[in-house]
């Protein structure tokens, strides 16, 4: 081999490894510049999620104040309203007339001058002056069923109707006034109901509104015909469950 061939043999392997380094750097330094991309669009990515979340949160507490501050605002207000309510009690005696309970009833009621509602059952020709002065007096003679044998009034539907209808009758024929306002014997919600006609207080309470009578319950309950014992223990039950808004109370007559 002459020199100069030697020369240009060694130029040449040289310029193979130049070119060979410069493809290699010119890789890394895309694959530099490639990763870079990667690791800032992920630390951006990073950054934007971050703040989203700050900002959701910030939300969330904000929101959490606002409620916490209409939940503060409310109950003041309720708390204002319960001090300041008289409120209104409705006193309502079912099962009479009686003539060993109505005239004592009556009696009291007019040195008291207070009004209210008796929810009667049928009664004798006998009673039938009581039911009178109950209307004369100013009360409210109000329906509670012909009978109050539930084993007859919850057999069906129609049973129960006939047994309003009936006894509004008869309130007719004794005072000369319709009455509409009634009271289910043992409640809208009874349970006794069930053994002898399952689900007919759901039927009852839609169809007697839509036959144009209005019905109440009670939701405080003088116990008398349970296990009160004596005048304290009624005034007791009565008086320990009063809150200030409207309360509608239940005696036997
Ligand atoms: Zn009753």
């Amino acid at each position: 081999m002459e020199k100069e061939d030697i020369i240009s043999d060694v130029g040449k392997k040289l310029n193979y490894k130049h070119i060979l380094m410069l493809i290699i750097g010119i890789i890394i330094i895309i694959l530099i510049i490639f990763i870079g991309i990667v690791i800032k669009t992920n630390n951006q990515k990073k950054i934007k999620i971050a703040k989203e979340t700050q900002k959701e949160e910030s939300i969330e507490n904000k929101k959490q104040q606002e409620e916490e501050i209409m939940r503060f605002v409310l109950e003041n207000k309720q708390k204002e309203e319960e001090k300041n309510a008289t409120g209104i009690i409705y006193l309502t005696f079912d099962d009479g007339p009686s003539q060993d309970s109505t005239p004592r009833i009556l009696e009291i009621l007019a040195k008291n001058n207070v009004k209210a509602t008796f929810f009667v059952i049928h009664y004798s020709e006998e009673n039938e002056a009581l039911v009178k002065k109950e209307h004369s007096q100013g009360h409210k003679v109000a329906l509670h069923g012909y009978t109050h044998t539930y084993s007859q009034i919850y057999t069906s539907l129609d049973a129960c109707m006939e047994n309003f209808r009936k006894i509004q009758e008869q309130v007719y024929n004794t005072i000369g006034e319709k009455s509409n306002i009634i009271r289910f014997p043992g409640g809208s919600s009874n349970t006794v109901s069930r053994k002898y006609c399952q689900g007919v207080m759901t039927e009852l309470t839609q169809k007697v509104v839509a036959e144009g009578y209005r019905y109440f319950d009670w939701n405080v309950d003088s116990d008398d015909a349970g296990k009160a014992k004596n005048s304290d223990d009624v005034y007791n039950n009565v008086t320990s469950k009063l809150k200030p808004r409207k309360v509608k109370c239940s005696f036997n007559a």
